[in-house]
């Protein structure tokens, strides 16, 4: 497989990050057929993070209000040929290592001076996400995973003018997307951007 090192990250500013406040948007719903994204996810995350994945997906589920859904077909993707043919088809998530027994071989460097790579995906409005989930507490899987879903299925890139779930810097402790990063999606996947759900980030 062609590794195309597309961005990342999510990290840092762990601790010094300032406080939120979230308010939601939410419009009606759009008449229009729903588009079905199967996702797989690797059997070997733990329970806790197989939840908080599906919570992600849940997650971008509501904001996409109909246009998508994505759909966990599998919890217990293990790398068979067959399943990797069927996760073409939508988006696999695997977890790999960046030390021990089995390091992953293939961790890209971040396109940041200084920053971590924390998870990446194949490309924008690709196929596949790797979370490093040795570089990530337990409490980061589900905005970690949600930043990836947003670049590997909405194809949108990185926000660094404002806090935004899409923010490679900035977006600890973020859980829904945002406006900025909706309108992108919406701009990109050409969906209208008053029938879909997001959230206004305020910083407190
Ligand atoms: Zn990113």
């Amino acid at each position: 497989m062609k590794l195309r090192t597309m961005f990342v990250l999510c990290f840092l500013l762990a601790n010094c990050s300032p406080g939120y406040t979230f308010t939601a948007v939410n419009h009606p719903r759009a008449e229009v057929a729903t588009v079905v994204v199967p996702v797989y996810v690797d059997g070997s995350f733990s329970g806790a993070d197989k939840a908080n994945i599906v919570s992600a997906i849940t997650i971008l589920n509501d904001s996409l209000n109909g246009y998508q859904h994505l759909d966990v077909v599998s919890t217990s993707f293990d790398m068979k040929t067959d399943d990797i043919v069927a996760g073409l088809d939508g988006i696999i998530i695997m977890q790999v290592w960046s030390g021990g027994d089995h390091p992953c071989s293939f961790i890209p460097v971040s396109d940041i001076p200084g920053a971590t790579v924390l998870a990446w995906s194949d490309k924008l409005a690709g196929h596949m996400i790797w979370v490093l989930r040795d570089r990530i507490r337990d409490d980061q899987i589900k905005s970690i995973v949600l930043h990836e879903l947003i670049h590997c299925d909405l194809g949108v890139g990185h926000i660094y003018e404002h806090v935004s779930i899409m923010n490679p810097k900035v977006n600890d402790g973020i859980e829904c997307v945002d406006e900025d990063a909706m309108q992108s999606a919406a701009a990109k996947n050409g969906w209208d951007i008053n029938h879909l759900n997001y959230c206004i980030i305020q910083s407190n």
